[in-house]
This record gives structure tokens, sequence and C-alpha cells, in this order.
């Protein structure tokens, strides 16, 4: 944002009384062509009169009705701001989350998979077999582990991303 712009406050009350555009000064409306605050305000002010819970407002006295459309656009402007945030906090929560389940699948995975190994290590003739199916399932959880790490994350990238 370049500050504020003087005429800010007039294309607001435009807006918000139902002038804007067609019934403002020519000046008023050759200013917001050009002027980058003014259009967003006039952006932001048009979207926001369409809302049910704004439309009370408009009923406020002027001064208290202008403080709290100026808090609304800001706040606005802010959550703008925060969604175009390449990492949400979401995002990093569901991260997070993955790495924990995947961790402890892993190890789970693989504690099963030691105490089977010493088992059939100690245990006869076909000790040689069971450890090749053993590691035959070590080996798909291992990738099942993988892929939760790889897939999770891109399913939450896309759900977040998406709204
Ligand atoms: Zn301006």
């Amino acid at each position: 944002m370049h500050g504020e712009c003087c005429f800010e406050s007039e294309v607001l009350a435009a807006v918000v009384e139902c002038r804007w555009p067609e019934r403002v000064e020519s000046e008023l409306r050759v200013h917001a062509s050009g002027c980058a605050i003014c259009a967003d305000v006039a952006l932001l002010a048009v979207a926001l009169r369409e809302d049910r819970e704004v439309l009370k407002s408009i009923a406020a006295p002027p001064e208290s009705g202008r403080v709290w459309w100026m808090a609304q656009l800001r706040a606005r402007r802010e959550a703008e701001k925060a969604a175009s945030r390449p990492i949400t906090a979401a995002q990093v929560f569901g991260a997070a989350a993955t790495a924990w389940f995947a961790g402890a699948c892993f190890g789970a995975s693989s504690d099963w998979f030691r105490s089977e190994f010493v088992r059939l290590a100690s245990g006869a003739e076909s000790a040689g077999i069971g450890v090749f199916l053993t590691s035959g399932v070590g080996l798909l959880l291992l990738l099942a582990a993988v892929s939760i790490i790889i897939l999770v994350p891109a399913a939450v990238w896309l759900a977040v991303g998406k709204d």
C-alpha cells in the first residue's frame, strides 16, 4: 500500500450512500480510475456493501459509521494479505501432524520388524524364508510410510490452496 489518499473517504462515502459510480462528481471518478488506493477502497466497499451485516452500519451516525467502515476495510486488507502468504498456519500444522503420524508408523513397524527378525533368526530351518517374508512386509510398511509422507502434505496443500 502507498499510505493514504485524501479522496479515500469521499469514495467510501459515495459507495456507502449508493452514489458510486454513477452519481459522483466526475473529478472523483477520474481520480479513482488513476489512484490505486481509491480504486481499492471502491472495490472493497462495493463488495462489503453486499454483506447483510454491513447494511445495518449504513444507518449508523456518519462519524461512527465511517470509523466502522475504515476498520472493516483494514480487516479485509489484512485478511487478503494473510491469505496470500505461501505457507499458512494450517499447512504447518498439517505437515507437523503428518510427520508425527509417519514417524509413529515407521517406529511401530521397525519395532515389529526387529522383534520378528530376532524371533525368526533364533528359530530353526524356516528362518531363511521367514526373514525373506518379514523383510518383504517391512519394505511394504516402509513404502506405505513414505507415500504417507509425500501424499498427505500434498493433499493438505491442495485442500488449503483451494479456498
Ligand atoms: Zn485517491
